[in-house]
Parts: structure tokens; C-alpha cells; sequence
């Protein structure tokens, strides 16, 4: 069991230093949730505001766990939400190969060196994976930790399965957090948990150390439901004589007050979002500020573009507490950054969902998009605020009563007879003449502006709310349709 040591000096020998090093380490579940999002932008924005490396790390040791297409999600949001790596399965690097099955061999070799330096043992105790991940595991009655040097080697050359554990010293442990500071604990509450399984693949615990190290990683960025690990991470680190990393443990994102958020609990993913219709941009705005806040002058910004949050990203200002995803604090994110587009983007991001209820191409995509820019929280609300356009709904007659535009069905009997022969009479069918029209004959009938703009956007779109006035739906639905529409709401008064 004598171990050959150039291995070791030549994966040390590769590891890059000087650097900030950060990983996004995601196992391969199908899907991206919106802590998992989060973890990625902040271990993305740590490397990127000093400088680093970012790189992308697959974790697929947990074979029973995989899914098929699952690398491809991670690919997908990584590139939508402009969070590149430098290294990764896909590019390569320095410390190849970047997905965890692949590096089978090198952990296998580690753990067997810690079993050299004293620090962890064969154990060939029968037990099924899930009482060996439990934690349930009494070291001292383990008569495996004791075994000599000659008996682990005649049952190694039995042939026997065998695991390999980590051997947890008397005494305490103590590491530090950058967000939730020196933590302390006693030994005698870590188990010697298993670092290869019977399988010869390494547990999730084993293979973070040992890549983390060999990839030169300098902040290991996770959530916090590593902390506890975290003490059997530092005793390996020092097993092995390695420098430990910068540790930032992120509190969970909540669904509310008790509830972590989770995909088997319905909680949308990444995709589910964007399904939803938010915007990449928003969304990662929203999530960059879920736990992390701004300081100085920035601490009152809310709106960052992912430049922005580079500059101004510093990881002391990560929360310790957990965060709380407020859907209608996403919306109004998606509301301003639906708003701020170009007129000419959000027209092409809005025709899809236009097109969905406005089928009738004599329709203008631009136009309708240009009333709704300011008055859209989602592109998913689209096709139900424009489906007026194709057909006309059926109405009340109640809804020509307003109080505000001092309106009842009389009066709006009136403004639609004096209004129909104007518009009939317009040369032109444009916005300020339809506009100024309309204006002229208000002020013509001495009546407040609303008390003739109300009927006609009532007639014309047979709905109490809508995206854009009176003048914009005439324009878009054209004269006739318009003419046709207002005498249909004039019939339905007279009836
Ligand atoms: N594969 C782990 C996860 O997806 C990563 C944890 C870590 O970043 O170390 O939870």
C-alpha cells in the first residue's frame, strides 16, 4: 500500500494561483432553481468583479440522480443569463476534466492517500448507502477504524466490498465564513463519513474538497445547507495540508416564512419564469438582490444591468438571513425592464404573445405594442388585454357608466350620435386626427374630454380596462371597424 507521490506533485503542479477562482458546482437535476440561479450570479459575480476565473464545475457522482438533457438546462441558463465560464466541461482549462464522473479515478487515489496519512479508513462493515449516508453511524462501535494495516490488506485481497471513511480526530473544529463568521464545533458531533463509496465513485462530501483544491478554487460559494458539512471540509483540507478556501455560504431563497422554495412543491424554476413570461434581464436583477444589497450611494438602486451589478458587487453586503421571493416585487422588476426597452425590442419580444390573440393581420403589431409597453407587467398578460382587437366581446350597457367621466348611457347615447359622423368624415385615419377630432368635438358639445372619450373606447373595445385610449384603438382597429363598433354600442344603448 505504498503510495507513488508523482501523481500528487503533478496534479498539484497544474493547480493555477495568483487569481480569484470561483465555481458554479450544480448537480445535473433537470432544472435551475432560483437559489441554484442566485448561488451561479453571485459565484459568477465574485469572480468577475476581481478580476477571476469563473468556472463551471457538473457534479453527477450521485448516479441514481441523473436526469437526461438535465447538463444542457444548466448550459441553456448559464448562456441566456450571460454568466460565462472560462472553464468548463465545454471549453476546457487548466485543471480538465471539469465533470465529476469523469475525475473517478483521481478521487479514488486521494482517498486512498488519506488513508495512508492516517486520516481515513477502509471499512468493510455491511451496509446498505442509505444507513452509510445517514449519519446515523456509531464510529466508535465501527470495528472497521481499528483494523491493522495486515487485516485491511487480506480483506482487501479477498476481494471484499469496501467503503472508505473519513477518520474524525478528538477535539474541535473551528472555520471561518465570510458571511456568517468563525463557527465552532465539537468533534464529537461529525461522523466519519464515507468519502468513496462501495461503488468507487466519491460522495458529494469527498469530491467538493478534493476539486475545489486541485482546481485552485479560492471562494467556494454554496448554500447554507453546507455549513454543517463544513467543519468535515476543513478537516479534510487539513488532512491533506491544502489551504483552505474563502467559504460563502448563501441563505436559502423561501417560498415564505417557513418554506424553503422547491420544484417538487410547484416553486418555478428558471424556465418556469421565463415560461411565465419575465424577462432573463429581470429576473436576474430580482434574484441579484435577494440576499445581497448594495452600499454607499448605491444602496437605494434597484435597477442593475449585469455590468452594473460587476461594479458594484461586493460579497460582504450577501445577507445572512434567508430572502423571501415576492412574485409581485418580480413583477414590478419585469414592469421596468418591459418599459425601459426600445420600442422596436419590446415589439418583437411582445408579437408572439400579440399574435397568440390578434390574428387578424390587418392588425399593426408596432401599434398595439406601443400601447401596451407601458402597461404590462408580464408578456404572458398580452394575449387576454388585446383579444378585443379580433372580436369584439359582449358587453353591458352598464359599462358606459362611469362617474369619474360623468358618463350614464344617456350621455353616451349622445356622444356616440354626434361622435360616429365625424369620425365617418376624417380624411385621414391617423392618431393626432383622430386625436383633434375628438378633442374639437368635446369642447364643440362643452363636455369634458373623458365624457366623450369613455363611450367611444367602450364601444370600441367592449371592455372596461385596456391597454391604450379611445384615439389608439380607433387608429388601430381603422375607420371602419371603428364606425362599425360605435354604432354597434349605440344600438346596444337604444335597445
Ligand atoms: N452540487 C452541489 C449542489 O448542486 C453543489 C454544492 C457546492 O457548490 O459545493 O447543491
Amino acid at each position: 500500500m505504498s503510495v507513488d507521490m508523482k501523481y500528487f506533485e503533478e496534479m498539484e503542479a497544474k493547480i493555477p494561483h495568483g487569481k480569484v477562482r470561483t465555481r458554479f458546482a450544480p448537480s445535473p437535476t433537470g432544472y435551475m432553481h432560483v437559489g441554484n440561479l442566485r448561488t451561479a450570479l453571485y459565484t459568477w459575480l465574485i469572480a468577475r468583479s476581481q478580476g477571476g476565473t469563473f468556472i463551471l464545475r457538473i457534479e453527477d457522482t450521485d448516479q441514481g440522480r441523473l436526469v437526461d438533457g438535465a447538463v444542457d438546462v444548466i448550459y441553456r441558463t448559464m448562456a441566456e443569463c450571460g454568466l460565462d465560464h472560462d472553464e468548463g466541461p465545454d471549453v476546457g482549462g487548466p485543471v480538465a476534466p471539469y465533470i465529476q464522473s469523469e475525475r473517478r479515478d483521481t478521487y479514488g487515489k486521494y482517498a486512498k492517500l488519506l488513508v495512508e496519512k492516517g486520516h481515513a479508513y477502509y471499512c468493510f462493515c455491511e451496509k446498505t448507502e442509505s444507513e452509510e449516508d445517514s449519519g446515523n453511524f456509531n464510529r466508535t462501535a465501527d470495528p472497521c477504524r481499528d483494523l491493522t494495516r495486515e487485516e485491511v490488506e487480506a480483506k482487501l485481497a479477498q476481494g471484499l466490498p469496501y467503503v472508505i471513511r473519513q477518520r474524525i480526530p478528538a477535539g474541535t473544529t473551528t472555520f471561518h465564513d465570510a458571511i456568517f463568521g468563525d463557527i465552532t464545533v465539537d468533534n464529537n458531533t461529525l461522523d466519519d463519513q464515507v468519502l468513496l463509496k462501495r461503488d468507487g465513485l466519491p460522495t458529494y462530501n469527498f469530491a467538493n474538497v478534493i476539486d475545489d483544491h486541485l482546481m485552485g478554487i479560492t471562494h467556494v460559494v454554496r448554500g447554507s445547507e453546507y455549513l454543517s458539512s463544513a467543519p468535515k471540509y476543513n478537516l479534510l483540507y487539513e488532512a491533506f495540508g491544502w489551504d483552505i478556501p474563502t467559504y460563502v455560504h448563501c441563505s436559502p431563497v423561501m417560498r415564505d416564512a417557513q418554506n424553503k422554495m422547491s420544484k417538487r412543491h410547484g416553486d418555478p424554476s428558471y424556465e418556469d419564469l421565463k415560461a411565465e413570461g419575465y424577462l432573463t434581464e429581470a429576473i436576474l436583477n430580482y434574484v441579484a438582490l435577494l440576499g445581497w444589497s448594495p452600499k454607499g450611494e448605491q444602496s437605494e438602486q434597484e435597477i442593475f444591468t449585469l455590468p452594473e451589478l460587476v461594479k458594484a458587487f461586493d460579497m460582504t453586503g450577501i445577507s445572512k438571513s434567508p430572502a423571501i421571493f415576492d412574485r409581485a416585487k418580480l413583477d414590478h422588476f419585469n414592469a421596468v425592464y418591459l418599459r425601459n426597452m426600445t420600442p422596436e425590442a419590446f415589439a418583437k419580444a411582445a408579437e408572439p404573445y400579440i399574435r397568440q390573440s390578434v390574428k387578424n393581420p390587418a392588425y399593426d403589431v408596432a401599434s398595439i405594442a406601443s400601447v401596451l409597453q407601458a402597461r404590462c407587467e408580464k408578456l404572458t398578460d398580452i394575449p387576454e388585454k388585446v383579444d378585443f382587437f379580433d372580436a369584439l366581446p359582449a358587453y353591458g350597457v352598464e359599462f358606459f357608466t362611469n362617474k369619474k367621466s360623468k358618463t350614464n348611457p344617456e350621455v353616451c347615447t349622445a356622444m356616440l350620435e354626434a361622435v360616429i359622423p365625424v369620425l365617418e368624415a376624417l380624411p385621414a385615419w391617423t392618431v393626432d386626427a383622430i386625436h383633434d377630432a375628438l378633442i374639437d368635438l368635446a369642447q364643440k358639445l362643452e363636455v369634458k374630454n373623458a365624457t366623450l372619450m369613455w363611450p367611444v373606447r367602450i364601444a370600441a373595445a367592449g371592455k372596461l380596462v385596456t391597454p391604450g385610449g379611445a384615439v389608439e384603438i380607433c387608429h388601430i382597429l381603422g375607420k371602419e371597424e371603428t364606425v362599425r363598433r360605435l354604432r354597434q354600442g349605440l344600438s346596444l344603448l337604444r335597445s
